[in-house]
């Protein structure tokens, strides 16, 4: 029997003010796949996640949850829902400490303290690295800390769909490898589906088991990694092969 989606976007259309900037997005994620979301800049990406964890409204289409119609939820709601978005750029508490700062992402749950310490633990064990630094103010930390900071940070919160905007952005490639080989071993654990947002194609298909690529706001060709890896013309526009 195949799977229900965990997530269902289907026709959707939003943008802007006036200004359109998807056109009828039809995708669907599976429960605990990783897919990438591909496109050169501004093509929608951003805003694919900004619809998916409720920031911005849908001007028309479907948006559905393991089956239940979801358009119109909150951002709180849909964090309810299962829903974490890491925003580009992280968006950290700057003048707070790490420890701090993934604290945060559990702030709204009804966990005890012992559940929370447990959670921070499993987190310094993936990323050993902010583990030294769990005092240090976040404003302070390397770039590639600050990311793994946000991922943790988004964790906290045991969401079931974790949407990840370019992850890559300003760091050194050896960087992004070991936070993704940590994000798909936490995958391999844990019951979650991830959507990464990535304009290197390259990079997110050997993350993702399958990929959207969206050009200018409309999804011009979907399918599993390998088969768009040795698509010819998106080798030609996105691989300069
Ligand atoms: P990037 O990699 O540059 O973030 P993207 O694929 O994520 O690109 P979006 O940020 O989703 O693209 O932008 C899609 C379109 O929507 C662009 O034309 C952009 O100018 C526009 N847009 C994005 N955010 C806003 C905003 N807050 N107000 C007005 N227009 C916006």
């Amino acid at each position: 029997s195949l799977k229900q989606p965990i997530i269902t976007l289907k026709n959707a259309s939003t943008g802007y003010g006036i200004a359109q900037a998807l056109w009828e997005i039809t995708l669907e994620l599976y429960p605990r796949e990783i897919v990438a979301l591909i496109g050169s800049n501004g093509a929608g990406k951003t805003t694919v996640l900004r619809v998916l964890s409720g920031v911005l409204p849908l001007w028309s289409g479907e948006y559905k949850i393991n089956g239940e119609d979801v358009k119109g939820y909150t951002p709180p709601d849909l964090v309810n829902k299962g829903i974490c978005h890491v925003p580009e750029g992280r968006q950290l508490f700057y003048g707070l400490s790490v420890e701090e700062n993934l604290r945060m992402g559990a702030f709204a749950l009804k966990k005890s303290r012992a559940e929370i310490n447990e959670r921070l633990e499993w987190i310094y064990n993936f990323f050993p690295e902010i583990a030294k630094r769990r005092n240090q103010l976040a404003g302070t930390l390397s770039g590639g800390e600050q990311q793994m900071v946000a991922i943790g940070r988004g964790l906290m919160g045991d969401p079931s769909i974790l949407l990840i905007d370019e992850l890559s952005l300003g760091l050194a490639p050896v960087i992004v490898d070991r936070i993704y080989e940590t994000l798909q071993k936490i995958h391999r654990e844990r019951e979650i589906t991830i959507m990464i947002v990535e304009q290197d194609m390259e990079l997110a298909l050997s993350v993702a088991s399958r990929g959207y690529v969206l050009e200018n706001g409309r999804i011009s060709i979907s399918g599993n990694s390998r088969d768009l890896i040795n698509n010819e013309a998106i080798r030609e526009a996105y691989l300069g092969v």
